[in-house]
């Protein structure tokens, strides 16, 4: 069974990006920007912004957080990403969600400007990924995306089941493999029989939220298994795949953590990078 590294993979899209990064510098003289705002003090959205400003320093990208208190009000959030659409060292916006009950995610997600969409959520990235034209695309399915390329460089006339229909996770890696020519099946809470689902396919994606849901004898030898849960349980963090039993079946598999994690981020800084990109056509 081939173990997906998905630490070795980001450091390795990293590196690329480190190079894209310096190669622009050159071309344009200036480097891509990418601002994250930052509500409240919530310690997991802490963490996941101090990891991305560390990885976007690392790859020589321009970054900075705004922070607002949890009692900030909506429309100075709305007034600051305005700003910032129009600012043009800024090639990237994310607002680290979730966002306190009184701030209106959609109007948030909508204000931001759909070329400077490093997270892919607005309507008009998520409208032209499915219409299958370029776009942002949502940082986890994407760095899932370029992990199983890796195993499986043509995915044309596989089958995949996904498993959650989420707009972050589920939705977004069902256009990208039915842009590679899979045949997807997306499955959910009220999927009747899961397990004969997942027993077809060549790709399974777990995107749900419940710990060791996937069972070994839900897989078939040689399936590319991908494991986006995180997971907080008695005997630690673990995935939506139970990976002891699994891993005997599977053709390859990541593991929690370690897996898709980590290409979460770097899939971050290669969306900045590309709104920088377009931006300069
Ligand atoms: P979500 O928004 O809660 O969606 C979960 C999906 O799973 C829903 O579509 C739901 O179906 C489906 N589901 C629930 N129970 C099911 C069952 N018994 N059988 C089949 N499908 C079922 O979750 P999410 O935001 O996509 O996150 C999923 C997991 O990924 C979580 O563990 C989260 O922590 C993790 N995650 C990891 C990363 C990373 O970087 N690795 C990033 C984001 C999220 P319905 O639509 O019918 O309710």
């Amino acid at each position: 069974m081939i173990l997906i590294d998905g630490k070795k993979a980001a450091a390795e899209l990293r590196e690329e990006l480190k190079k894209e990064v310096a190669n622009l510098k050159t071309k344009h003289n200036k480097v891509p920007g990418l601002t994250v705002i930052l509500i409240g003090d919530m310690t997991p959205s802490q963490i996941y912004v101090r990891n991305k400003e560390k990885s976007a320093n690392e790859v020589g990208l321009k970054s900075e957080v705004i922070r607002y208190p949890n009692t900030v009000e909506e429309k100075t959030v709305l007034e600051k990403i305005k700003e910032l659409n129009q600012d043009e060292t800024v090639s990237g916006i994310l607002v680290q969600l979730p966002l306190p009950k009184h701030i209106n995610k959609q109007k948030v997600i909508e204000t931001i400007d759909p070329l400077k969409d490093v997270d892919g959520f607005h309507p008009m990235n998520v409208g032209n990924l499915s219409s299958g034209y370029e776009s942002s695309v949502p940082c986890t399915p994407l760095g899932c995306y370029l992990l199983i390329k890796k195993i499986e460089p043509n995915l044309s006339g596989k089958k995949a089941v996904v498993v959650g229909r989420s707009n972050l996770n589920g939705k977004p890696m069902t256009q990208l493999l039915l842009k590679e020519n899979c045949t997807v099946t997306v499955t959910h809470s009220k999927t009747k029989d899961l397990k004969a689902e997942c027993l077809e396919a060549d790709i399974i994606i777990a995107a749900v939220g419940i710990p060791e849901l996937v069972k070994g004898d839900w897989v078939k030898k040689d399936t590319i298994v991908i494991d986006v849960g995180i997971n907080k349980t008695d005997k630690g963090i673990v995935g939506d795949v139970d990976f002891d039993e699994v891993s005997k079946n599977a053709k390859a598999l990541t593991p929690v953590p370690g897996g898709v994690g980590p290409m979460t981020i770097a899939c971050l800084l290669k969306n900045t990078i590309d709104c920088f990109k377009r931006s300069q056509i």
